[in-house]
């Protein structure tokens, strides 16, 4: 496996006015790139940082310039992003695997890169190792992110470096992931959307040992993708037959979906997908189908039970206001 783990710095607009070119727009524009190589035992082999001459904010939003210890005089010496970008894939070499701290990096990696017209032959669908989602999967409930301060701090990784620099945030990122289960990573790849499916028959429904991923093509409105059928499948991705539903889908505070079935071959299954939109206003769904047991099963239904309290509460105040 040729791991690279990457981080990046990127300011964005200090008047808060967004800048667009014919390719799209530039809510952030890289200033750093860090990355690292891993050997097969996890190790660092290379490492790569560049600073990036800014060419559409000329100026520090404030957030930023509090965040980084980088200065605009510092990013003038350095080099055009065209440039840094096509050193950093030559760098990356032969089949890459990117390993990042959430899905943001490699997002912005493509919004830059679209903005400045390069092209890059990513492979499709692009999968990538989000370090953050399989920290969640094994130490939180899957679901709660955490920074990588947090997560260095409860590893116990020795720190030394700031956070906030491209390269040791890649270098923290790397030694967070070396201390990951390998099965989680094995089976948890994340799929990135930055190009969705264009059409239902390029639609991705990757399965990997005990979990399914499915992003769905893009749509005008939300409904016709919570209407796609096979969405709110009751198949087992296992065997495809019918299962029986435990808790039907239900959506939790209007972002995320939670389901839970079972399989009589294979047991206890649990399922959750988000409504996602694209920077062009498509909508998509990402879901993921697992094979789980009673714990997982009853984490769902405690969450429904949760998302009823709080829908009775507001039910509730909104009479009681009402009433006034
Ligand atoms: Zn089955």
């Amino acid at each position: 496996m040729n791991y690279i783990v990457f981080d990046l710095e990127w300011n964005q607009s200090s008047t808060g006015r967004v800048i667009k070119n014919q390719y799209g727009a530039l809510p952030f524009e890289i200033i750093e790139i860090g990355a690292v190589k891993l050997n097969d035992s996890m190790k660092i082999i290379s490492s790569f940082d560049r600073l990036i001459k800014p060419q559409v904010y000329l100026k520090m939003h404030r957030a930023v310039e509090k965040l980084l210890p980088i200065s605009m005089r510092d990013l003038m010496k350095g080099k055009m992003f065209q440039e840094a970008c096509e050193e950093f894939f030559e760098w990356c070499g032969e089949d890459p695997v990117f390993v990042t701290w959430g899905d943001s990096d490699l997002l912005q990696l493509q919004r830059n890169m679209r903005y400045f017209g390069i092209s890059h032959d990513f492979d499709k669908p692009l999968l990538y190792v989000d370090a953050q989602r399989i920290y969640s999967e094994q130490f939180l409930d899957g679901v709660k992110c955490v920074s990588l301060s947090v997560a260095v701090d409860a590893l116990e990784i020795p720190k030394g470096k700031s956070y906030h620099r491209a390269l040791y945030d890649a270098q923290y990122t790397a030694l967070t992931f070396a201390k990951l289960d390998p099965y989680l990573v094995r089976t948890h790849y994340s799929i990135d959307t930055f190009c969705i499916p264009e059409t239902e028959a390029e639609e991705i429904c990757l399965t990997e040992e005990d979990i399914q991923q499915y992003v769905s093509a893009g749509y005008k409105t939300k409904e016709e993708v919570t209407d796609n059928r096979f969405l709110k499948s009751t198949r087992c991705f296992l065997c495809d037959a019918n299962m029986r539903r435990l808790v039907n889908w239900f959506c939790d505070n209007g972002r995320n979906y939670y389901a839970a079935f079972s399989c009589k071959e294979h047991g206890k299954i649990t399922g959750k997908f988000r409504i996602k939109t694209t920077d062009d206003g498509r909508y998509y769904a990402v879901r993921t189908f697992m094979l789980s047991d009673n714990r997982g099963v009853k984490e769902i239904r405690d969450r429904r039970t949760r998302e009823q309290d709080r829908l009775k509460q507001r039910e509730e105040s909104l009479k009681a206001f009402g009433q006034e």
